[in-house]
């Protein structure tokens, strides 16, 4: 796989163009996509005609910092004409009025968007089989998913169908499928990218993440979309970060690096510990001081998650009511919310909703959302005690590699247990990165999550970026 700062400086020394590469990545995804189904919606005329004003801008010498970057986006980011389904029947032919900020701040950057990606309907999956509009397959072998929700992204960047993507991160799903298809996966802090035309799922837990090849790329396309945004509520103060320059930086001579207690980490396949011990070997041989932190809630993190999440999407999904937007069906009797909803979600959505109102209903409220909020903070306050000892804080993205396509599509419960080291990253708000680490025996990846203190996105992709070896 080829990084967009490796094509960067190629094309700066005149020996390729923005065009002809954009054309390779069109004839990847004309070969592939059939295959791999990673893109929903193609933006080729855009595309080209972006991809031409980068070659210009190249050619006088003032390319903007993503200048000819090809990149695919999660296809529940708002894209002004262009379609934005969510992978939901019920947005089938949605087309928005306006850019997410993320959008408006990629073209700003001279960014070439190639693409929707395809995901699990609203964002709600591991796997990527939720989509309405078929499963995603893991470009390393499509016998196996990709990881969800935002497959469809990680898949476009390990088929070589983009140099990079943007996808959303609820519970993990940025680091589970960069995982799964060996590319690098960024979710930063709760805040610290506008969620403005990112359609809301759970709202207090929703991050836009990016995907890149290396940790560099990644770092970059983190760098042109984050920082205050006054359309976002709940968008943090800070400025916009640039973290490129601090990236390279030798690793202070001592960090540390804290660990989970064994016993934290039974359910783990053998493939997923060897990676794991090779791995605090590289970061003990970079300087890393291990210290152990047992996550006290480890047990809670899987249930306050399903319940806050389910809540908060039972809330956002009531707008889907065939009067305000997308697809409208009309029962035999006239009636149309309920026909409209009951033919426009998936069986998954429909779960969530009903668990969310349930958790959310009168009687049950206290006994089940409160006690998740309370869980919430006790965990929240578990990442600053590790925090105040520790840099860094590291463990296995998922239990295993990616599974079997169909394996686990009919026991939500097995694939809930999936997100069970990436959800409290959500729940605290803390930023954490998923880097390629390894292969199982079978050749699928592994992928090797790290986390750190809210804002500190600057030394997470510094260790990150040594851990990976540039
Ligand atoms: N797998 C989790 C879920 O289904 C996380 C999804 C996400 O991060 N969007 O809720």
């Amino acid at each position: 796989m080829k990084s967009y700062t490796a094509f960067r400086t190629a094309r700066i020394a005149n020996e390729t163009t923005c065009s002809a590469a954009l054309e390779q990545f069109l004839s990847t995804i004309d070969n592939k996509n059939t295959a791999i189904n990673a893109l929903l919606t193609l933006n080729i005329d855009e595309a080209r005609a972006q991809a031409a004003e980068s070659d210009k801008r190249f050619a006088e010498g003032s390319p903007r910092p993503l200048e000819g970057m090809v990149i695919a986006v999660k296809d529940n980011i708002s894209t002004k004409g262009l379609k934005t389904t969510c992978a939901s029947k019920i947005l089938e032919n949605f087309v928005p009025i306006y850019d997410a900020t993320v959008i408006q701040r990629l073209k700003d950057a001279g960014a070439v968007i190639v693409g929707k990606a395809n995901l699990d309907e609203f964002a709600m999956g591991s796997s990527n089989e939720n989509s309405a509009f078929g499963a995603v397959r893991n470009p390393v072998n499509t016998d196996y998913v990709p990881g969800g929700s935002s497959g469809g992204s990680a898949a476009a960047v390990a088929a070589e169908m983009c140099h990079t993507a943007l996808g959303s991160d609820t519970g993990g799903s940025v680091r589970l499928p960069a995982a799964f298809c060996g590319v690098v996966g960024l979710k930063p802090t709760y805040g610290r990218v506008s969620r403005y035309g990112l359609v809301a799922f759970g709202s207090s837990l929703d991050q836009i993440g990016q995907f890149g090849v290396t940790v560099e790329d990644t770092a970059l396309l983190y760098d042109a979309v984050n920082g205050f945004d006054e359309r976002d509520a709940t968008s943090s103060h800070h400025p916009q970060q640039h973290t490129l320059t601090a990236l390279k930086k030798p690793l202070p001579a001592s960090f540390t690096v804290a660990t989970l207690p064994d016993d934290q980490l039974q359910g783990c396949d053998d493939d997923v510990m060897r990676v794991y011990r090779e791995t605090l070997e590289r970061l003990k041989s970079l300087g890393a001081k291990i210290i152990t932190h047992e996550m006290k809630y480890l047990s809670a993190v899987i249930p306050t998650y399903y319940i806050v999440a389910t809540a908060e999407a039972s809330s956002n999904l009531s707008r889907y009511d065939g009067v305000r937007y997308g697809s409208r069906k009309i029962g035999a009797d006239g009636e149309v919310a309920t026909e409209t909803r009951s033919q426009g979600f998936g069986a998954e959505v429909k779960r969530r909703i009903m668990i969310g109102n349930y958790v959310l209903s009168s009687g049950y409220y206290d006994a089940y959302y409160t006690k998740a909020l309370q869980v919430r903070r006790l965990i929240y306050n578990d990442y600053k005690a590790v925090f105040a000892d520790a840099d860094v804080f590291l463990t296995p993205a998922a239990p295993t590699p990616a599974f079997k396509i169909g394996e686990k599509s009919a026991d939500p419960l097995a694939m809930y247990l999936f997100d069970i080291f990436t959800v409290s990253a959500n729940l605290g708000g803390v930023p954490g990165i998923s880097v390629p680490a390894g292969t199982s025996a079978n050749g699928l990846p592994i992928g090797m999550q790290l986390q750190a203190n809210h804002f500190e996105e600057e030394k997470l992709l510094n260790i990150a970026y040594h851990l990976v070896g540039a």
